[in-house]
């Protein structure tokens, strides 16, 4: 399988298009308003997540910001989010935290920011990528799923994604792969009824092989 021209024809497709994290990165540049983003869209969906950061961004930009709220009012702030009130507690520890022990930063390393509260793999990752242009691989629902597809891992959590990627693709393509198919699982290959005949990497694809190969099957 030619990994790197797949990756290729999909990076031409989406062309500029960034998912929200991408967005907010470029915007503020800060890697505190970065980690709370990043935060705040775990099982959000792009368009809730984005509103809600924009209005909390006009309050905050450090962490000592977010300790002037109470958990309720950080909650009420916050509310069209998923899991709200944990996602509020977990911003206020997190903020702690990162006054008491690393200055008020946030720290760069995956060790560090994977023991911040609310922060797992998925978000430290894509915090090292955007904040700090570290090359690593940030597998989310979409990363998982479409890899498994087109058949470049046979994985069945994202974190044996992350590590089956790592020794599959280029370097040069880390930082960049949750971008392309963050987008890309968004417009063609979706979570249900991905439109496969509209895929530009559908040749290449191992679910829509197997897919074919079953629908002849039940033609004979
Ligand atoms: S052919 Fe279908 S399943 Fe395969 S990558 Fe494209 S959209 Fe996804």
């Amino acid at each position: 399988m030619n990994i790197e021209l797949i990756l290729d024809k999909i990076s031409s497709f989406i062309g500029e298009e960034l998912p929200f994290g991408d967005r907010i990165s470029l915007k503020k540049r800060n890697p505190f308003l970065i980690l709370v983003a990043t935060m705040l869209s775990a099982r959000t969906r792009d368009e809730t997540t984005e509103i809600v950061a924009e209005k909390l961004f006009k309050k905050i930009s450090k962490p000592e910001d977010i300790l002037k709220f109470s958990k309720e009012e950080l909650s009420s702030m916050i509310k069209p989010v998923g899991f709200y009130r944990v996602k509020a507690e977990n911003l206020i520890k997190t903020s702690k935290l990162l006054i008491e022990k690393y200055g008020g930063k946030v720290p760069k390393s995956f060790d560090e920011l994977i023991k911040l509260p609310g922060v797992g793999r998925k978000t430290a990752n894509l915090v090292q990528i955007l904040s700090f242009g570290i090359d690593t691989i940030c597998v989310d629902t979409h990363v998982h799923r479409i890899s498994n597809r087109i058949g470049f891992v046979k994985t069945k959590t994202p974190e044996q994604t992350e590590s089956a990627l790592k020794q599959k693709i280029p370097e040069k393509w880390w930082k960049r792969i949750n971008t392309m198919f963050v987008v890309y699982g968004k417009k063609i290959c979706l979570p249900i009824g991905p439109k496969c005949e509209e895929c530009i990497v559908k040749d290449f694809c191992k679910h829509r092989k197997n897919r074919s190969k079953v629908k002849k099957q039940k033609s004979l």
